[in-house]
């Protein structure tokens, strides 16, 4: 089994490759720990995946690297104020029954538009 703390890639996970360049995506920010692209199937007017290039297979995990975590938010918000007003819905799915599909930690930034209005 992986250990998601040691292992910092797994070759059979989408995201890792798309970090590696193996899967094109459309990139809007990237820095030596994180990088963050537009989400395929947008639910909102701007709808950003921010993805640690470590990978941790979800929020849980990547609690156990507090700066890490922390610079994913700060990401976020960046992403958010460059791309919309500013104002932004931030979104971690947790395990399947939560919806996570993808096992490779990501934060949802969801921005633009009348979000409150909006389900997710
Ligand atoms: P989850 O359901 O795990 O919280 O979110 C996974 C997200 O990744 C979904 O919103 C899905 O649309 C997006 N996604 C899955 N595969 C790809 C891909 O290959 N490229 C991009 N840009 N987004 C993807
Ligand atoms: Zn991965």
């Amino acid at each position: 089994m992986l250990d998601t703390v040691t292992a910092q890639t797994d070759p059979d996970c989408v995201f890792c490759r798309i970090i590696a360049g193996e899967i094109p995506s459309e990139r809007v920010h990237e820095d030596d720990q994180v990088i963050a692209f537009r989400d395929l199937a947008p639910k909102a007017p701007v709808h950003v995946l921010v993805v640690p290039r470590a990978h941790h297979r979800d929020v849980r995990d990547l609690a156990g690297d507090p700066q890490l975590l922390a610079h994913v938010t700060t990401v976020a918000g960046s992403v958010a104020g460059e791309l919309a007003d500013g104002d932004f819905r931030l979104i971690f799915n947790t395990g399947a029954g939560a919806g996570q599909t993808v096992f490779h930690v990501h934060a949802h930034v969801l921005a633009g538009g009348t979000l409150a209005e909006r389900e997710m």
